[in-house]
């Protein structure tokens, strides 16, 4: 019995083909090399001892998706795979809706059509917006997208929804918050593509000399410091949760058809917090300035972890230093 990863040599989903193979899972990657590059795949051999089956094709190719499942005995289905650029699906929406929701179509139909089950989804806590209330639990209303991207996360969402209660196969959506770091190994991580849009690789890219000083995106928000907060979970944290999670489909304790699960650390570091802690955890010391705020984004945003904690039996065990530190040792590597 296999489990299909998609986005499979992507940022989490390489993480998360690391924890599977080292539970003694099988694992088959469906990758198009989009926004990865096949490197990884060597890498991911290279950490675990064991070569993963790799299919190089795109979710939107019907045919492929359904050869796959078809020709394979599959016990799971972790989908990344979709586009992430956040500017860019602003310029771009289209490409955002079929590239993110085609996938997801194409997967649940082939899942369907050949009886599988257990299927972990890559949601985000892009879903909630400015949440009222934070710590943030599972039952906040989810809010009007700021973006295409943050719109695919959501339609997903509500697919999901109908279509478990209308074919009754489990499902599991995990609302990330900001993953960041880097296996310890410093054998994968995050590659992002030209200038860096997220904090982590622009800090670990700046302290490289590779970006000459960070700007932190506002110190006039609403927080005890004034930049914005954010709860920032280390990636290989966030990869345990999905095995976490599809051992409980497979094992059959899903509560309901479809669960939705937060997971984050639970605490908010502001940006000035960030740079604070990769300043100690690596004795670097970080260029930055303050700028005005970037727009669309949000004041605070941290997990209740309740839930996952509880029920998943799930929690994040690594510090932000301990993530800043691991981004750092990967950032040297490249
Ligand atoms: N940020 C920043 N400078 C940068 C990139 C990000 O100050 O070059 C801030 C951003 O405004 C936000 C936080 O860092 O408050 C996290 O941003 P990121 O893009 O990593 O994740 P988001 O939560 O926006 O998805």
């Amino acid at each position: 019995m296999k489990i299909v990863v998609t986005g499979g040599l992507g940022f989490i989903g390489s993480h998360t083909v690391v924890e599977l193979q080292n539970e003694g899972f099988k694992v088959i990657i469906v990758d198009n090399l989009s926004n990865s590059k096949i490197e990884v795949l060597n890498q991911i051999t290279s950490i675990t001892g064991i070569k993963p089956q790799f299919e190089q094709f795109d979710l939107l190719d019907k045919e492929r998706v359904n050869t796959l499942f078809n020709n394979n005995k599959i016990a799971g289905i972790i989908h990344f795979a979709a586009s992430k650029a956040v500017g860019e699906s602003v310029e771009k929406p289209l490409l955002y809706y079929q590239n993110n929701l085609g996938s997801l179509l194409n997967v649940l139909d082939a899942m369907l059509a050949t009886k599988q089950d257990h299927l972990i989804f890559s949601s985000s806590c892009t879903v909630y917006g400015q949440a009222d209330q934070m710590p943030i639990t599972e039952n906040a209303p989810r809010k009007d997208a700021e973006s295409p991207y943050g719109n695919t996360k959501k339609i997903a969402e509500d697919i999901l929804l109908d279509t478990t209660n209308a074919y009754k196969y489990n499902a599991i959506a995990l609302r990330y918050f900001n993953p960041i770091g880097a296996h310890p190994s410093a054998k994968i991580g995050e590659l992002p593509i030209g200038i860096p849009q997220n904090l982590i690789p622009y800090v670990t890219q700046t302290a490289a000399g590779i970006r000459k000083e960070l700007a932190v995106f506002g110190a006039d928000y609403p927080t005890p410091d004034g930049t914005a907060i954010r709860d920032y979970i280390h990636v290989v944290d966030l990869a345990k949760a999905h095995i976490v999670a599809l051992k409980r489909l497979i094992e059959k304790k899903n509560k309901t058809n479809l669960e939705f699960f937060n997971i984050g650390t639970g605490k908010g570091s502001s940006v000035l917090d960030v740079i604070k802690a990769f300043e100690n955890s690596t004795k670097k010391k970080l260029n930055y300035k303050i700028v005005a705020r970037r727009e669309g984004d949000i004041t605070e945003a941290y997990a209740d972890t309740t839930l996952a904690n509880t029920e998943l039996g799930w929690k994040a065990e690594k510090s932000l230093e301990n993530a800043l530190y691991d981004a750092w040792q990967w950032q040297l590597k490249q």
